[in-house]
Formats: structure tokens, C-alpha cells, sequence
């Protein structure tokens, strides 16, 4: 750990230099097991990320968030506007479970899942390291006048980047719109869509500037999940940790000498090669303890297991643990917080999976129009005017739709037409009326509960109020 007189490394952040302007980071390219596992994740994740919009569930898109409309689908389970309390209690779970996860594995997500990591690091980095080469060309190159190398590899390069950018931003709007809306829109050409192709090209710019330029200020200075790190990690949290008791000892750390006897140095295992801080993505010292910076990319821990094998020494000096386990040697256990996280997440997965039993296939709701009193009618019938909407969530038609009265006698007349069919994941509306005799009517505003039928089958219940005089009974 840093002692007092080497605290500095606080007063700034690893992207900025001391006159306060961006330190660009060269990290040197990163190779290793972990590395290995990484690019594996990345690689099944990224084939996640561009497939899911293109596959479908019963005719549902597998993953789509339409904002604009309120329409969301997910693992090819549909969301409807007035599904959105599921919607709500699905994202509270989410964060209950990213809350469990930081707490007990701490940044895992960044460095494995977070998409931000997986293009930078996966795609938009490694795309660098084969143009620009690795750390050192990268360091020359930039001080490099404009000569025709470097003009050659920075249009080549921006130019790969733009359309990695592009590909992203269509994948991003097929998330928001629906695929079937973005094939229809390229198949159409963008003449007929100005709109849409100038937002298109504005998400491509802005994720060109974040791969290109912005890069590891977004897990710095922009994300708020890297800044909940500090009140969600404890000591236990399981982290991408520098082993300081090992690796400074009582002599503290020390440069490697030819042919030294290390253990029986007095020396710490911290052969202080720096490799671990010139690997580092966003440019820190991990030697310093826990830092906002650190995305748990474990490039560091790949880095000095490299150096511990070569000289000789045990690998492990950096690497996942907990700050208890390098003070203390406490294993990793269920802390009451963290048993605690799981009887809350229990408890709303249960309410969730209840919730998606309940919920129908068809919505309805009937309500009176505004402004119209009842009318009193022939036969001493009294008559209400209403709007009905009818949403279908599945993905087939629904006809020979009716309504019938469940609670009272009475009549329900559909104004134009005698049944209606609500089509495939869409909403039907129009007018009925309901008229019922005022004997059967008790008081002056009446609960009326109402069955929709498809054919003979009642497919949806609801309930409406019904307006009287009050002088009955
Ligand atoms: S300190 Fe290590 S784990 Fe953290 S960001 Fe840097 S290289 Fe990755
Ligand atoms: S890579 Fe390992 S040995 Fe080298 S400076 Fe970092 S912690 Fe020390």
C-alpha cells in the first residue's frame, strides 16, 4: 500500500496530466490466461449483443427496448405500456442484483460484461494494437510528425472505426425500433427516412467519440456505477487486488538483481517492473490499493504473473481477492449484507414470476366519455356511452370479439359493428353503449363488471362504473 508521502497519486486521475489536460494512455497490449478467458466472454457476448435483435419468440423481437412507443420485449417475453409496473419490478430486481453482485464480486461486470469494456478493449483496442502496434510504436507514432506513415494509419485506422461505429449505431436503433423496422428502412433507402438516417449518424458520431477519442473517461468521469464503488465495496468484496503484505514485506519493493535469492532478501515480491501500470487501460497504479479507476480488467494480474514467472516467484501477487483475505487470510463467505441481498431478491423474484402468471394475453379498459351524463330511454332504460380499448400482446389476431354484462341484465351495443378483431401485438378502440333497466340499478353510479368473449371464451375481465338517477330503490 501507499504510505502518507506517496498519496499523491489522490490528487489527480491516471487521464490527466498535472497541467490538467488529457495524458493519453498507451496501455501495452495484454496477453495471459485471463486475457484468454476475456476474449471468450467477449466474443459469445458481442455474438449476443448484434444476434438479438434478429431473433424471435413466437414472432417477438428476443430483446427490444422501444422507448419511443413504451413497447419493450425481453428474452422474447413482450412489455406493454400497461405492462409497465412488470417492467419497473424487473428493473428494481436488476439493481438488487447488480447491488448483490458489487458488493460481494465487486467490478466483475465492468471488466467482463460492461459493453463499454467489451467494444473498447475487444474490438476498438485491438483493432489499434494491429495498426499502431503496441505500446511503444503507439508512443512513437503520436510524437511522430504528419509524415506519410502516419497520416496512412491514422485514416485507415479512424476510417475502420467509423464503420465499426456505424454497424453499432444499426444494431443499437434495430434495439430501440424493432429489426424488422430497420431492415424495412435500408431496404427502402435512406431517401425515404431523412429523420431516421440523421440519427443514425448521430449515435454513429457519438460512439465514435467515445471509442475513438473519449475511451476510459466513461468508466471514470461519466458512469455512475463506477462511482457507487466507494459506499458498495467493503473489505470483503472480492476485487482485483495488489497482495501489498507480499509484495513490499519489510524492506518494501524493490528492482530485480540477476540471480538474487528474493524470499530470503527481506525484500516484498514487487520486482517493480511497472508492468502492471503500463498494461493498465486507464492508466493507474494498482499498487496504490482500490481505486475508482480500476475496471477489473485483469490485464494487471495476467502482467505480473508473467513477471513472478520469470523470476521465479509465486503468481498470485496481484490478483482476485479481498482486502480481508491479504490482511487477515479470510476466505471469501456470506456476509449477514450479503444473505440479506438474496432473501430481498427472493422475495421480488417470487412477486415477479407471480405477476407473470396473473397478466392476460389481452388488456382491456372501458371507460365512460367524458362529459356525457346517462340517458333515460323507453322501456325505462337507462343508457351510458363508453370508449373501449382492446390491446392484443400476442402475436396472432384475435376476432369475434364481444363483450358481455357479467354483474348486471343488461345489453352491451358496439356502435358500427357487432364484433371486433384486435390484430396481432396491436389495440383496437371504439364506442358501445350499455343500457340496462333502472330496476336493476341500486344506486346512482353502478360497478359494472364486464367480460370480453373471443367467440365463446372469456378472454379478459374488467370493470366500469354506470351512471343513474339517484332517486332509486
Ligand atoms: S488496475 Fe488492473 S484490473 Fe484495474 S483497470 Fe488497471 S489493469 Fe485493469
Ligand atoms: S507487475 Fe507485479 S512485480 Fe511488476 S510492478 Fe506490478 S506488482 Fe510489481
Amino acid at each position: 500500500m501507499a504510505d502518507q508521502g506517496q498519496e499523491n497519486f489522490r490528487d489527480t486521475i491516471g487521464t490527466l496530466n498535472e497541467e490538467g489536460k488529457r495524458a493519453w494512455v498507451f496501455p501495452k497490449k495484454p496477453s495471459g490466461k485471463w486475457y484468454e478467458y476475456r476474449k471468450y466472454v467477449s466474443y459469445a457476448l458481442l455474438l449476443i449483443l448484434f444476434s438479438a435483435p434478429f431473433i424471435k419468440i413466437n414472432g417477438n423481437q428476443f430483446m427490444m427496448f422501444n422507448i419511443l412507443e413504451r413497447r419493450f420485449n425481453i428474452f422474447g417475453f413482450p412489455f406493454w405500456p400497461q405492462d409497465f409496473y412488470l417492467f419497473v419490478i424487473m428493473m428494481i430486481i436488476g439493481v438488487v442484483f447488480v447491488i448483490f453482485f458489487t458488493v460481494a464480486f465487486g467490478r466483475l461486470f465492468c471488466g467482463w460484461i460492461c459493453p463499454q469494456t467489451i467494444f473498447m478493449e475487444m474490438i476498438f483496442r485491438r483493432i489499434e494494437y494491429w495498426i499502431d502496434g503496441d505500446r511503444g510504436k503507439q508512443i512513437r507514432l503520436a510524437k511522430m510528425p504528419w509524415n506519410a506513415e502516419k497520416i496512412r494509419k491514422r485514416v485507415l485506422k479512424w476510417s475502420i472505426f467509423f464503420i465499426i461505429s456505424f454497424l453499432i449505431a444499426n444494431i443499437f436503433l434495430a434495439y430501440l425500433i424493432g429489426s424488422d423496422e430497420l431492415i424495412r428502412y435500408i431496404t427502402d433507402g435512406p431517401s425515404q427516412h431523412g429523420s431516421t438516417l440523421i440519427s443514425l449518424m448521430i449515435f454513429t458520431g457519438v460512439f465514435y467519440f467515445i471509442f475513438a477519442w473519449f475511451r476510459e473517461q466513461v468508466c471514470i468521469i461519466v458512469c455512475p456505477y463506477g462511482r457507487l464503488q466507494g459506499a458498495l465495496l467493503d473489505n470483503k468484496s472480492i476485487i482485483v487486488a495488489y497482495d501489498h503484505k507480499r509484495g513490499e514485506k519489510e524492506e518494501g519493493r524493490a528492482k530485480f538483481k540477476k540471480k538474487e535469492d528474493r524470499p530470503a532478501s527481506g525484500k516484498g515480491d514487487c520486482i517493480d517492473c511497472s508492468a502492471c501500470v503500463h498494461v493498465c487501460p486507464t492508466g493507474i497504479d494498482i499498487r496504490n490499493g482500490t481505486q475508482l479507476e480500476c475496471v477489473n480488467c485483469t490485464a494487471c494480474i495476467d502482467a505480473c504473473d508473467h513477471m513472478m514467472e520469470a523470476v521465479y516467484l509465486p503468481k498470485g501477487l496481484i490478483r482476485y481477492t479481498s482486502e480481508d483475505n491479504i490482511e487477515k487470510g479470510e476466505k471469501f463467505k456470506l456476509t449477514p449484507r450479503l444473505k440479506g441481498y438474496i432473501v430481498v431478491l427472493g422475495i421480488l423474484t417470487a412477486v415477479l414470476i407471480g405477476m407473470l402468471f396473473l397478466r392476460n394475453d389481452v388488456e382491456a379498459s372501458i371507460l365512460r366519455l367524458p362529459g356525457q351524463l346517462y340517458e333515460h330511454k323507453a322501456d325505462n332504460i337507462i343508457s351510458n356511452v363508453y370508449t373501449y380499448k382492446l390491446v392484443n400482446k400476442t402475436v396472432e389476431p384475435i376476432d369475434s370479439i364481444t363483450f358481455r354484462l357479467k354483474s348486471h341484465k343488461g345489453t352491451i351495443k358496439l356502435v358500427s359493428n357487432t364484433s371486433v378483431t384486435v390484430p396481432e401485438a396491436g389495440l383496437t378502440q371504439g364506442t358501445l353503449f350499455i343500457e340496462i333497466n333502472a330496476s336493476a340499478i341500486k344506486t346512482d353510479k353502478e360497478r359494472l363488471e364486464i367480460e370480453i368473449m373471443s367467440g365463446d371464451q372469456v378472454i379478459e375481465t374488467t370493470t366500469t362504473a354506470f351512471l343513474g338517477p339517484r332517486s332509486y330503490n
